[in-house]
């Protein structure tokens, strides 16, 4: 018994080894600082990264402590990029001035909205600068493209920086109070994608970031110059409390991105290009409905159990494989039996998903740690 546990840790640890280098390699960008603050946040991050990552491999279970890592990142990624703002303009409002010298920061879920004026008129509508500075948008459409072609709609779960949220307030409380959502919402984010996807064309701006995006309240909001710019800080606000906050605790799902954002009704097509999917084996499926409970953005069904795969929307958290009693879900390759080497086949979804998470998380809990460090000893988050 003793010996099978230690073979057990060192299966683990070999397995983890490329991800300590990787993910070394990513947040030292290949030389070491000398500063203490920075060192400091390079190590804690390294093995705040690595243990989840062993763990994963060795527990066998996938979203618990993905979940750890996506929530953090995702608190992680105000903090510095408030702070960053703060330190660039003086302010954490966008002035009409930056707005019309096309100083915004680029976001992924503008994208849906840009492709049908890209076609139209070939330009990108959205007032933010191509390339050479934070947030740029090359960069970001060079990110989104390499994670869509991989991980398909796993950029939901393995890389949104905004998709902690829900997804942590989904888990606080232990069981839910709205136990049940009518189907009819389950298209809801497919409704809002075609609505801000068809106004944005017609009015060449991108509708949702100006009127409906809940994530305003925690990142870069326009300043209140005017009547309908205060309304639409109010929109934000409520939607960010609505289903950011009090949905999410009370369904123990993530409604904002599962039955609103119209990026990831967008993005579970690319599902269909990515080479992984999640299966069910109907052999081992005792039909418990177990999966179809706990699955965060209502992807599993009874139709996925009698299909014996996860809907176009699932965003490859692990959450419902992490809660079978049967064993009967897993992460699959596409074109290969179903039960051939599921472990194998769950590692060469985990190495990219993780790295990809990893890079994305990183740099942002790296900087909020020297900002918290900075809050304590300086009393500021401004790094200057
Ligand atoms: S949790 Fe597992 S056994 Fe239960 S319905 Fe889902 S796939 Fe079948
Ligand atoms: S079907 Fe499973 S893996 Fe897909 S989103 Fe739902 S819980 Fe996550």
């Amino acid at each position: 018994m003793h010996h099978a546990a230690t073979m057990t840790y060192l299966r683990a640890a070999l397995t983890s080894l490329p991800m300590m280098l990787m993910t070394f390699i990513i947040l030292s960008r290949g030389k070491l600082t000398h500063d203490p603050r920075h060192l400091f946040a390079l190590v804690t991050t390294f093995y705040f990264l690595n243990t989840l990552f062993f763990l994963m491999v060795k527990t066998g279970r996938t979203d618990r402590w993905r979940a750890i890592l996506f929530t953090v990142f995702a608190v992680a990624f105000v903090i510095s990029f408030i702070s960053h703002y703060v330190e660039a303009r003086g302010s954490m409002a966008l002035s009409e001035s930056e707005i019309l010298e096309c100083r915004t920061p680029f976001c992924h879920i503008v994208i849906p909205m840009t492709i049908i004026p890209l076609a139209l008129t070939r330009t990108i509508i959205f007032p933010g600068t191509m390339t050479g500075v934070y947030a740029a948008i090359a960069s970001m459409f060079i990110i989104w493209i390499g994670a869509s072609l991989s991980l398909g709609r796993g950029f939901c779960a393995w890389g949104c920086f905004l998709g902690g949220w829900d997804d942590g307030f989904s888990r606080i409380m232990k069981r839910p109070i709205i136990k049940s959502i009518a189907k009819k919402w389950h298209y809801l984010s497919f409704a809002v994608l075609l609505a801000v996807a068809l106004t944005s064309a017609a009015m060449l701006s991108p509708t949702y970031c100006e009127w409906l995006c809940p994530y305003k309240a925690v990142t870069e909001y326009v300043q209140v110059t005017s009547l309908t710019r205060l309304v639409q800080m109010i929109i934000f606000m409520t939607l960010f409390a609505g289903l950011v906050v009090i949905l999410p605790l009370l369904a123990k799902r993530r409604i904002q991105c599962g039955l609103f954002c119209p990026f990831g009704a967008f993005q579970s097509f690319t599902n269909k290009i990515s080479p992984f999917e999640v299966r069910v084996d109907k052999n081992l499926c005792v039909k418990c409905r177990k999966c179809i409970t706990v699955c965060p953005t209502f992807s599993m069904s009874e139709e996925s159990l009698d299909k014996g795969k996860a809907r176009m929307t699932c965003i490859k958290c692990g959450k419902c494989i992490d809660n079978c009693p049967k064993g009967a879900l897993s992460f699959h390759i596409k074109g290969t039996s179903l039960g051939d080497d599921r472990t194998g086949q769950r590692l060469l979804f985990l190495y990219p998903a993780f790295l990809f998470l990893s890079t994305m998380a990183g740099g942002n809990i790296q900087s909020a740690i020297v900002r918290i460090i900075g809050l304590f000893t300086t009393g500021s988050l401004l790094t200057h």
